[in-house]
């Protein structure tokens, strides 16, 4: 058992127990197992959070990605951009829609470089997803304004990004469509697989609400080939009981980075953001070229870390036949093998972040 868990879903299920039970017998009982009005209750929740109108819950996060882009009209001939340093996800969804994966690279913030993007857009161009990995978000102004001269579509891949601001605006409320997801693993998780969709296009809600009910538009009539991808209302009802606190669990999230930057700030590479930010730290990665030693020497002393992500997209076995190869892509390469998550979760105490604190400095003075 490490001393130090990265996350502990057991003990966030213990602190909304009875909540839950609650609301599993309820839901149970009423019988209404999916397209309930939990989940009608859980959209209007999310919206009101997100400040954008309208919100699709969904299977899962990826289904979250790929419902957009269909919806959207992302299709065989259109080319998609992304960031290589991104969950698999963010990358099958687009090739699932037979668009062609195109990457560019990040810059120091771990998002889309604004700089480079504008090489990338071709006649063939249609979207654009910008990450907002680690629940920073994205360089949206210039990418937004990169997207209106070209008259581009914004996908904002949020799955990391729940309660994330910039410039007092929230993730997925800035682009024509977001994807969120409810994984166990995110600041706002469900008990199993969860999604969300977000948009302030009319259109384009009512197009998804058939979309992810087999494009039915009524019981008998299926005006087009939708999909089967639906958040049940067990996840909705849990989502409902855990809304509320997102902020708080966002908070100190915050503040157990301030304490880890604070302590680490004079040994690794640690996360910053500008003023107009406010991030959520899905993770909070620090950088250094001692990455895999720090990170065997922190097993040693129970501390259990993670690396989001070991290989970059364009390097992946399935991404061989978009004929990319190292080197493309220096920064996210970079990254690959200078990253390191500590542990962060709403369950750790401030005694542990000091204890992983002081390993972390302990490896650099030995
Ligand atoms: C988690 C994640 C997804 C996929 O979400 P699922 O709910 O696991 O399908 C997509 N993109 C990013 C950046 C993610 O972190």
């Amino acid at each position: 058992m490490p001393k130090v868990k990265f996350v502990d879903l057991g003990q966030q299920y213990f602190s909304h127990r009875s909540e839950i039970l609650n609301k599993f017998d309820e839901l149970s009982l009423g019988g209404q197992y999916v397209l309930s009005d939990e989940l009608t209750v859980f959209e209007q929740n999310f919206s009101h959070y997100c400040g954008t109108p309208y919100s699709i819950g969904v299977a899962n996060g990826s289904d979250a990605l790929l419902l957009s882009m269909l919806a959207l009209g992302v299709g065989p001939g259109d080319e998609v951009i992304t960031a290589p340093n991104s969950f698999i996800a963010t990358a099958w969804s687009i090739a699932r829609t037979g668009a062609t994966i195109v990457f560019c690279d990040v810059d120091q913030s771990m998002n889309l470089d604004p700089e480079q993007l504008p090489n990338k857009i071709t006649e063939r161009t249609k979207a654009i997803i910008p990450v907002h990995l680690t629940g920073r978000v994205a360089d949206m102004n210039a990418i937004l304004q990169i997207a209106k001269l070209y008259d581009l579509i914004v996908l904002e891949d949020a799955a990391q990004a729940v309660g994330a601001s910039y410039h007092g605006q929230r993730a997925g409320s800035f682009g024509h469509a977001a994807a969120f997801s409810l994984h166990p693993l995110k600041n706002l998780h469900v008990h199993g697989d969860g999604g969300v969709i977000t948009t302030s296009d009319k259109a384009l809600y009512e197009k998804l609400l058939q979309f992810r009910n087999h494009g039915l538009s009524d019981r008998d009539t299926c005006v087009f080939w939708g999909m089967n991808s639906r958040l049940d209302s067990i996840h909705a009802g849990i989502a409902n009981i855990k809304l509320p606190h997102l902020d708080a669990m966002n908070s100190r999230f915050r503040q157990f980075a301030k304490q880890y930057s604070d302590r680490l700030s004079p040994y690794v590479c640690v996360p910053e953001h500008t003023e107009n930010e406010l991030p959520v730290y899905h993770r909070y990665m620090i950088r250094h070229e001692q990455r895999n030693a720090l990170q065997d020497y922190l097993a040693t002393v129970g501390i259990e870390t993670k690396i989001n992500y070991q290989v970059p997209l364009h390097l992946q076995p399935a991404a061989a036949e978009l004929g990319y190869s190292y080197g493309d892509f220096p920064v996210a390469e970079q990254l690959a093998q200078t990253i390191l998550s500590l542990p962060l979760n709403y369950e750790m105490t401030s005694d542990q972040i000091e204890y992983v604190s002081e390993h972390v400095i302990r490896f650099f003075s030995q």
